[in-house]
């Protein structure tokens, strides 16, 4: 059998048995609803509440301002529509950039088609939002700044404790979509001055269908779900109480295995950015050198395609991603590697191996022995390539 190797964290991660274990319970002896007075309701109750005090102390927050959704993408969808409809009368602008995930550029998208103004910031080669620039898109009629925390895929960190400090110097609100930065890097949302934050559970060892929107207390929002009394009557529904109970606890471990966590990873990514370095020609590094996520590993390879790569690799047991694992299947090379200012022949030659804490140096070793005799063959197959070594094209 093949060695298989994971290396798309960013897309997903398996669940940490201690959080199925945790979860386990809540689906057969412990299935009480939350709202019900009895004692099987008062025991689900509890295990919400214990969840909520566990994201809330790894945010720095107070439990009232930690709301469980269903998805990271509701988050994103609550944040901005909820700010967005609750403000109108005080402005209609809100401002971006044009590297957010789909969940956050989407709902901007729709939310201009309903009369608001979008400023998408453009960003420089490494994806870095310049703050002079945001600072210069603010009108007297800005509502809020919606920024990632860090990029899912070219894993670039952005300056939010500035973006923060901006923010709240001119009243106006802050989110930002914090899902691939939560377990790879410290959050506090009183320091970074962060009015509203999203996290998805299945990105950080939790299961899939679970997220989280932290809203600071007092934040003028509306609800995005509307129905019974749950989660303070801001989000209506019966809530996923083995999937908080489980979100709850991968987030506790996160938090315990941080520091470890970004030494490890650092370490492995640093290992593998320049071993491709080393044996593979015409590679060049996608994102920030230094402000980027421990577990992103981003590259462009000239003279071939993404797709085909990621078919051989697979071959070889290795799962990696092309561009982000939303765009995969759509021809568009990713919106991220197009606003970083790379050509699209560049962009569909792009490759993301995101890490994990299940990850090993022996993974790593393997992905470097594997790879370089797959591009070997895809570049000998090109027609650019040939051309290039004959000296017929300048690249
Ligand atoms: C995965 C992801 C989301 C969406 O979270 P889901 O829980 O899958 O809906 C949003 N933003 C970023 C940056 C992500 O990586």
């Amino acid at each position: 059998m093949t060695r298989r190797v994971y290396l798309d964290n960013a897309a997903t991660t398996p669940v940490h048995p201690k959080v199925l274990e945790e979860m386990l319970p809540y689906f057969t002896e412990r299935f009480g609803n939350p709202s019900s007075i009895h004692s099987f309701g008062r025991e689900a109750k509890q295990a919400i509440d214990k969840a909520r005090e566990q994201v809330a102390k790894a945010l720095g927050a107070r439990t009232d301002e930690i709301f469980f959704t269903g998805s990271g993408t509701e988050a994103d969808n609550w944040a901005i529509k909820g700010i967005a409809y609750a403000n109108r009368e005080k402005g209609n602008h809100i401002i971006t950039t044009r590297i957010e995930h789909h969940a956050v550029l989407h709902t901007c998208e729709y939310l201009e088609q309903d009369g608001f103004e979008v400023t998408y910031l453009d960003v420089d080669e490494y994806g870095m939002v310049d703050t002079d620039k945001l600072k210069s898109a603010i009108k007297d009629t800005t509502i809020l700044i919606t920024v990632m925390f860090a990029n899912n895929e070219i894993g670039t960190i952005q300056p939010v404790e500035e973006i923060g400090e901006i923010a709240k110097e001119r009243g106006i609100y802050f989110h930002t979509d914090a899902v691939q930065a939560f377990g790879n890097v410290p959050i506090d949302v009183n320091k970074m001055n962060i009015d509203l934050l999203s996290m998805s559970g299945h990105k950080i060892m939790g299961p899939k269908g679970i997220g989280v929107l932290y809203i600071r207390k007092g934040v003028k929002i509306h609800n995005l779900i509307h129905g019974g009394a749950q989660e303070r009557k801001r989000r209506a529904g019966t809530e996923n109480l083995a999937y908080v109970v489980g979100l709850g606890k991968a987030v506790e471990l996160a938090v315990e295995n941080l520091d470890n966590h970004i030494h490890r990873l650092s370490g492995l990514r640093d290992r593998l950015i320049a071993g491709i370095m080393e044996r593979i020609d015409f590679v060049k590094l996608n994102g920030h050198p230094e402000k980027r996520l421990p577990n992103n590993v981003n590259v462009s390879i000239e003279f071939v395609e993404g797709e085909s790569l990621l078919l051989s690799l697979d071959m070889a047991g290795i799962a990696a991603s092309s561009g982000s694992a939303c765009t995969s299947g759509s021809l568009d090379p990713s919106h991220v590697l197009l606003a970083i200012g790379l050509p699209h022949e560049t962009a569909h030659g792009s490759l993301r191996f995101s890490l994990g804490d299940g990850t090993t140096e022996e993974d790593i070793e393997y992905v470097l022995e594997q790879l370089p005799p797959i591009v070997d063959r895809l570049r000998a197959m090109s027609p650019l390539f040939s051309q290039y070594k004959g000296g017929k094209v300048n690249v």
